[in-house]
């Protein structure tokens, strides 16, 4: 019979796998289970179409048995087995989730991290096994075929006789040596307590022969050693069980071994609603986000189950976007076993119990916001970015739910606030939200506009994530109260009179502003003085809707959009360097110019925009300082 080889991508896989230093070999048991218990779903599932299909349900079973002598573990089912084609196919290939880690294969580090946080499948029993065979029967066939390899070499498939369909896979185990004791596997008591802690709640039971002591019959006093079979997983659901039964570590273990989290969750919580809909959710919310959360091919979603079948793994209906970082499950007994994915995206019930537990999520949020903010704010720091995206996708739809969720930083504070405490601490005659952007807390402290209202006991909160303002601008206002940023041109904060002195200043120097103004051609909209910097000579101020922060954001996206602000090259009246520019006005315009080609690009360097002539600037500045 012929050899095989695997596909280039699965040998390095499987390489990995072979010569895994993973330490938590165990968990090669669970990803064999659970493909055991998606074979006997697929029969099920098929069987509800099908009339052809005559199985029944309590007679499905995962039987788990070892041979000491052999050194043998073998894993079997009666589900829907395998052809010899999808045996070629489905074992010679690697699977979707094992590409990922392939991906990272080249870091050692990251790597057992991977083999932690994803099911890397069948491949993973080359963990601990020299040698796998699998004997499949496919339902409703009446050939059996046995694929088998001993690792790198590749494999084989050759026809075999097997009596009933499903699937039987047999591990040859690695020889122990002193870096691992494979032979723990052929240990009942290692075996059971490794399907009960990853394999609890598979729905269905998973069968070991165990040895009891047992009363000899007849006798009174002599006992002897029987085997039987025993159900080692509790099945019943956690999410059925009685709360009071479930620790909290039961819930964690079932979170972390479900979703692959190397992490408990920070929030579980769990609900029974009856009413307009019926059902159960146990819901997650992580304490870390998700390596691939925020890429385009992160998949949201809740596990949909029909009275403890499950119907849909992952069904992004029960979630909206701004809460996809919600983890769990809804079990509702208004929900139809053989719904298919298509009308489960317009089903009426199915919608019900989406916004029925969009509202449980808002309130247990709430809830952590009002009762335990420390761990609110590291919540925020994981996933705040969403629901301020939230906030400003779909036109603003969803703001009003969202607005109190949020968390900005205040100046004044130091720390995390929101908008409702903003409001309720507003200094007084102050009537507007302030805020300001930049790259970082540190940079935005740095901004010369900001000094000048800290000055004023005006908190200002900083805005660094890019869609901050995005989702601002959406919101429009709070509690009456509009935003505006500080670094606007029309901000105003002095007294009337202060004002009236400024603009008689700028009217009486317009001559000079309009020269500036046409040295610096595009870059700027107007130049003018101002009296809100305070030791700062200039800076840069944007007029209209869009500030300068997030013309760098659209700039920064991968479109042929390019858009400018309109900004405004502000002077501070009070510095030295506003004498030196009206002397230079009378006496020397050439030399102004300069001035106002140096000033502009200090301004823009201030705002963390790049400057266009780096040369021309910096040795206009070596000119001007060696004078
Ligand atoms: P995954 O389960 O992530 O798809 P695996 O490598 O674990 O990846 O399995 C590959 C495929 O082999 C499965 O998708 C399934 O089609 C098939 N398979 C594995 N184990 C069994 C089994 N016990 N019975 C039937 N098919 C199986």
């Amino acid at each position: 019979m012929k050899k095989q080889e695997f596909k280039a991508e699965s040998k390095r896989l499987l390489d990995l796998m072979i010569n895994s230093i993973y330490t938590n070999k165990d968990i090669f048991l669970r990803e064999l289970i659970s493909n055991a218990s998606d074979a006997i779903d697929k029969l099920y599932y098929e069987s509800l179409t099908n009339s052809k299909i005559d199985v029944n349900k309590d007679d499905f079973e995962i039987r788990v048995e070892f041979d000491k002598k052999k050194r043998t573990l073998k894993i079997s089912d009666n589900g829907i087995g395998m052809s010899e084609k999808e045996l070629d196919n489905n074992l010679g290939t690697i699977c979707e989730s094992g590409s990922l880690l392939f991906k990272k294969e080249n870091e050692k580090r990251d790597e057992i991290d991977v083999i932690g946080q994803f099911g890397v499948g069948f491949y993973s029993a080359f963990m601990v096994a020299s040698k796998i065979e699998v004997c499949s029967k496919k339902y409703g066939s009446d050939e059996a075929f046995m694929w088998s390899s001993e690792g790198m070499d590749g494999y084989s498939i050759s026809p075999v006789k097997k009596e009933n369909s499903g699937t039987e896979i047999t591990i040859y185990l690695k020889k122990s040596d002193e870096d691992f004791d494979y032979d723990k596997y052929l240990e009942e008591y290692e075996l059971e307590g490794i399907i009960k802690k990853y394999s609890n709640y598979i729905t269905h039971p998973i069968v070991m022969k165990k040895t009891t002591r047992e009363l000899k019959e007849g006798t009174e006093d002599e006992y002897e050693d029987v085997e039987k079979d025993q159900v080692i997983n509790s099945m019943t659901p956690i999410w059925k069980k009685n709360s009071g039964d479930v620790s909290e570590e039961e819930y964690d273990n079932f979170y972390t071994d479900t979703y692959y989290d190397y992490e408990k969750p920070r929030r579980t919580f769990r609900n029974s609603v009856e009413g307009k809909c019926t059902y159960t959710s146990l819901l997650f919310i992580p304490s870390h986000t998700p390596y691939d959360f925020y890429q385009k091919d992160y998949e949201k979603g809740l596990s949909l189950y029909s009275n403890g079948v499950m119907v849909m793994e992952k069904c992004p209906k029960l979630l909206p976007d701004y809460f996809s970082f919600v983890k769990g499950l809804v079990d509702s007994p208004d929900v139809s076993l053989n719904i298919s994915r298509e009308i489960l995206q317009e089903d009426r019930e199915v919608s019900l119990i989406a916004k029925s537990v969009e509202g449980k999520i808002k309130k247990e949020l709430e809830g952590m916001l009002e009762n335990d903010r420390e761990e609110y704010e590291k919540f925020f720091d994981n996933f705040g970015l969403q629901l301020k995206f939230g906030v400003y996708n779909d036109y603003g739809m969803h703001k009003d739910d969202l607005k109190d969720l949020l968390l900005f930083y205040s100046s004044k504070n130091k720390k995390m606030v929101t908008l409702k405490e903003y409001v309720e601490n507003m200094a007084e005659g102050q009537d507007k939200i302030y805020y300001a952007s930049g790259e970082t807390y540190d940079k935005i402290d740095l901004i010369p506009q900001v000094e000048a209202f800290k000055d004023k006991e005006f908190d200002v909160l900083y805005f660094k994530d890019y869609v901050d303002e995005f989702a601002i601008q959406m919101l429009r206002e709070y509690d009456g109260k509009s935003f505006v940023n500080i670094s606007k041109d029309d901000v105003e904060t002095g007294s009337e009179e202060d004002k009236k002195a400024l603009d008689s200043e700028n009217d009486k120097f317009k001559n000079l502003f309009a020269l500036m103004k046409t040295t610096l051609g595009d870059g700027v909209s107007e130049v003018r003085f101002t009296n809100r910097l305070k030791k700062h000579p200039v800076c840069l101020t944007s007029k209209g809707n869009l500030s300068i922060e997030m013309e760098k954001v659209i700039n920064a996206m991968p479109t042929d959009e390019h858009i400018k602000a309109e900004t405004i090259l502000e002077i501070n009246k009070d510095h030295p360097i506003a004498e030196k520019l009206k002397t230079l006005y009378e006496n020397d315009k050439d030399e102004l110019e300069k001035y106002a080609k140096v000033l502009y690009s200090e301004a823009r360097l201030i705002e963390g925009l790049s400057i266009d002539n780096p040369t021309e600037i910096s040795n206009l500045i070596c000119e001007l300082i060696s004078k």
